[in-house]
């Protein structure tokens, strides 16, 4: 298996010009390794050198980022703007969301100030228990026979 040398090619008029079926990731190779086997540089993928190049990637391979064309940024163009319709129904919920939440706490503040008064009824309530507690504590304690 021969490995693809650097980055930075200087293609030939002879030279295979062909894509990884894998990844998509493009390679040049010298026209006498046609047939040869070689690892895509990208992926690792085993590709074998065709005997004419590729006009484009091979369908259903991954084309590697900055090597799209221009299907790809119709995709990206489409992808963005499901995106923006996305955060505009999102912020429309958010602030639905945000004036329900001032609601609620609203309300939870109206509670609070309704417990605290309810608390202070209780507190006179149970002085009041207390004191009805001890009046009849003290009327159990008093034997009829020594009143007279
Ligand atoms: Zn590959």
């Amino acid at each position: 298996m021969a490995e693809l040398a650097s980055q930075t090619v200087i293609v030939q008029e002879e030279d295979i010009f062909f894509f990884c079926p894998n990844c998509g990731k493009s390679m040049v190779i010298d026209v006498r390794a046609v047939g040869l086997a070689v690892d895509c540089p990208n992926c690792r993928f085993e590709v074998e050198v065709p005997a004419e190049s590729q006009e484009a990637p091979p369908a259903g391979a991954l084309v590697p980022p900055g090597t799209e064309g221009g299907d790809r940024s119709a995709e990206l163009r489409k992808a963005l703007e499901v995106a923006q319709n996305d955060m505009q129904r999102l912020s429309a919920h958010l602030f639905d969301v945000t004036k329900r939440r001032r609601y609620l706490e609203k309300l939870r503040a109206a509670h609070i100030r309704q417990m605290e008064q309810i608390s202070a009824h209780m507190q006179s309530l149970h002085a009041a228990m207390e004191g009805i507690t001890a009046v009849l504590r003290e009327a159990a304690r008093e034997e009829p026979a020594d009143e007279g």
